[in-house]
């Protein structure tokens, strides 16, 4: 997944773009030679031409229509906690941030794109990643919570 500075704000330069590697999936792209999704870039839509509806790749639809560093930001505050107590590791935490806003983020995308709600995709999330009653399951699901909320309220507005 893309780290870069990627706001939806930034959907104004937001480019749809095809990838030689996978045909027939629409990505996003913003440099022009790479996918959000870390894919070459084989073409690629003007900008103006390019709107977040026509992406069917879900780990580039998700980096265009939310914010996925407030997803960041959340995600931190709570794993901070955990380090400060010293329950988990600096290096941990920020590889766990990192993969839980990959599994999230794509699947919120195209849960979002099939009419789900916000409440739908957290009850989903809970049940598969974080069912149980351990230490372990609650920090999988604040984190995962943390993410969820942050992915809702920078959702971009106007469809996709
Ligand atoms: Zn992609």
């Amino acid at each position: 997944m893309n780290h870069d500075d990627l706001r939806y704000g930034n959907l104004k330069h937001m480019q749809t773009a095809w990838s030689e590697a996978t045909p027939g999936v629409v990505h996003a792209s913003w440099s022009g030679h790479r996918t959000a999704c870390g894919k070459s870039v084989v073409e690629a839509k003007p900008v103006y031409e390019s709107h977040p509806r026509d992406i069917t790749c879900a780990e580039c639809g998700a980096t265009a229509v939310f914010d996925l560093n407030t997803a960041r930001e959340h995600a931190r505050a709570v794993t901070e906690k955990y380090e400060a107590s010293g329950a988990i590791r600096h290096d941990f935490a920020s590889s766990f941030r990192e993969e839980a806003i990959e599994a999230i983020a794509p699947k919120a995308f195209e849960m979002r794109r099939n009419g789900e709600s916000w409440n739908k995709i957290a009850t989903d999330f809970l049940l598969i990643a974080a069912s149980g009653e351990d230490g372990t399951s609650r920090f999988v699901g604040k984190v995962g919570q943390a993410v969820i909320d942050a992915l809702e309220e920078s959702e971009f507005p106007e469809g996709y």
